[in-house]
């Protein structure tokens, strides 16, 4: 019996022993399984780790990109903050070209205001020739400028009414002697003021530009209405006041005949408008004096031409 129970009990021990490894072979089994998804599960933290990483690595591409990017903005910039250094090479030239035009403006005006005007040096002087490039000087107002005793083609008070006292005289003597002949004159416009005449002519200006005006308006200081010695006049029916249509008239024909005898020209003459710059006007009358009118009228010259000015070029 203590035989067989030995026996039993070294085998039940056996087992137990077989049971417990067992039992530990199964949890190593299970902690190894486990172990294993643990690893997969690892592994798949790590892949999203990886990717992460990945990702990280690819932000920190990304940074490094952006970071070299702005590396690559900054040489430009490096450049351009190197340009510098050339926008300093260049910017004597931008200086340079900004005084080359600032000094061709004041270079260009007294080219073309000293060049083809020139300031006359009596412009008081009652043969004073005046014209696109002999001009009064700038604010020049004549002496003794007077209101004409004449019927105008407009009524009330204007400057337009006035002339230097000496041609006042004459012109009143002159539609005296043209009523003594059946030929009635009417005034149409006298003096005008270098305010005036630059009030005008920097609104022809802004509409057609200066070289254009000019071709039609007198420069401020270049108008003879300006020496306070001449006129536009027209037929006493008021029809074509400082117009084309005037030529050909009985008044046109009359003051062509006798405007010099009482110091009057005809200062733009047909056909002479290289010479005066202006074409025919058969209604502008300067007063120049007798013996200069007479002289100029009764030669048919011009008064550029009786003086012996350059001619005026268009
Ligand atoms: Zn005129």
């Amino acid at each position: 019996m203590k035989k067989y129970t030995i026996i039993v009990l070294a085998l039940l021990i056996i087992s137990g022993c077989q049971g417990r490894y067992y039992v530990v072979e199964e949890s190593t089994k299970i902690s190894n399984q486990q172990t294993k998804k643990d690893d997969k599960e690892m592994n798949t933290h790590h892949n999203l780790d990886d990717q992460k990483t990945s990702r990280d690595k690819v932000s920190t591409n990304e940074k490094q990109s952006n970071t070299k990017k702005p590396e690559q903005i900054k040489q430009p910039n490096i450049e351009i903050s190197q340009n510098p250094s050339s926008s300093v090479k260049e910017s004597p030239i931008v200086v340079k070209k900004e005084p080359s035009k600032s000094i061709k403006k004041p270079v260009e005006k007294p080219v073309e205001n000293k060049d083809s005007i020139q300031v006359v040096a009596q412009p008081n002087s009652i043969p004073v020739v005046v014209n696109k490039s002999l001009s009064l000087p700038e604010n020049f107002v004549p002496q003794n400028l007077m209101y004409l005793n004449v019927p105008f083609i407009f009524s009330g008070n204007s400057e337009k009414r006035m002339m230097r006292k000496e041609a006042a005289i004459e012109l009143e003597r002159l539609f005296a002697g043209a009523k003594k002949d059946g030929v009635t004159l009417l005034g149409v416009s006298a003096y005008r003021s270098y305010r005036t005449q630059k009030a005008l002519f920097e609104r022809y200006v802004a509409i057609d530009g200066y070289e254009k005006a000019r071709t039609y308006s007198a420069v401020p200081g270049t108008s003879e209405h300006q020496t306070g010695l001449a006129i536009d006049v027209t037929g006493g029916n008021g029809k074509c006041p400082a117009e084309d249509c005037f030529a050909g008239t009985i008044e046109a024909a009359w003051l062509e005949q006798n405007a010099a005898k009482y110091g009057f020209i005809i200062r733009y003459p047909k056909g002479k408008d290289m010479i005066t710059g202006y074409k025919y006007e058969p209604w502008h009358l300067r007063y120049v004096g007798k013996d200069v009118a007479v002289d100029v009228s009764t030669k048919g010259i011009t008064l550029e031409e009786y003086f012996n000015t350059l001619p005026v070029s268009k």
